[in-house]
């Protein structure tokens, strides 16, 4: 048993479970081994974010009570090998993207959940849709019907200085709300993810639904890319 995993994962549970915030283990880099372990310990959810990962560790993750969440950059031609095996997608940020997602799930015969991933922070180098984009995008997915749009979600850079990136998270929220009130056919969003190891509880003070926690649950990576 490790003690260490087990203590760290039950005060992140206290931070945000306990309070009504789902927590997502971004498990990349991390083995099914240790996977199964953390599961054991309480952590009801996993974000794999590289669908060949995901399709390695698959067979050996013990999925009896989890969801299996796919928050990393999604590309149209890996749709089809996820479809059956992911709960939500985090991060759609194109009508294209939406329709091959729409048109797996409906031959999978499923209706697939997924959260709109929105460029904040508004840096060229990061993916999402740009906030003054996000109200077409909707109205575009509205009548897809094999998805279902959960949500929003984002990915700021690491905070520099606390409390940093409270503004995007801010803003993030308030894109939630200002959509649910144009009264969009068949949208109606609930989930906010939002905040990782260096600022969840930033991003729960702003609203975050669900934070994406991996450092802090299984120690650093050993490569910086994300
Ligand atoms: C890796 C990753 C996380 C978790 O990042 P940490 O800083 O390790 O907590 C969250 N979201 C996404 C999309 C990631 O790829």
């Amino acid at each position: 048993m490790n003690t260490d995993l087990k203590q760290r994962i039950e005060s992140l549970l206290e931070e945000t479970e306990n309070k009504g915030v789902r927590l997502v283990a971004a498990t990349k880099t991390v083995c099914p081994e240790i996977i199964n372990e953390a599961v054991s310990y309480g952590i009801k959810t996993i974000g794999e974010n590289r669908v060949q990962e995901l399709l390695e560790k698959y067979d050996k993750i013990d999925k009896r009570n989890i969801e299996i969440h796919f928050i990393g950059k999604l590309q149209t031609n890996k749709v089809k090998y996820i479809i059956d095996k992911v709960d939500l997608i985090h991060s759609v940020d194109s009508l294209k993207l939406g329709q091959v997602i729409n048109k797996y799930a409906a031959e999978y015969g499923k209706i697939q959940e997924i959260l709109i991933e929105v460029n904040v922070s508004g840096e060229e180098t990061k993916g999402g849709i740009a906030p003054d984009e996000l109200e077409q995008l909707l109205v575009s997915l509205s009548k897809l019907d094999n998805i279902k749009v959960r949500g929003l979600m984002c990915i700021p850079s690491v905070e520099k200085i606390p409390g940093e990136n409270k503004r995007f998270f801010d803003l993030l929220y308030k894109l939630l709300v200002d959509n649910n009130n144009k009264n969009i056919d068949n949208i109606y969003m609930d989930i906010l993810s939002m905040g990782m190891s260096g600022d969840y509880l930033t991003a729960i003070s702003s609203g975050a639904t669900m934070v994406r926690v991996g450092t802090k649950i299984f120690g650093q990576r050993n490569y910086t890319e994300v």
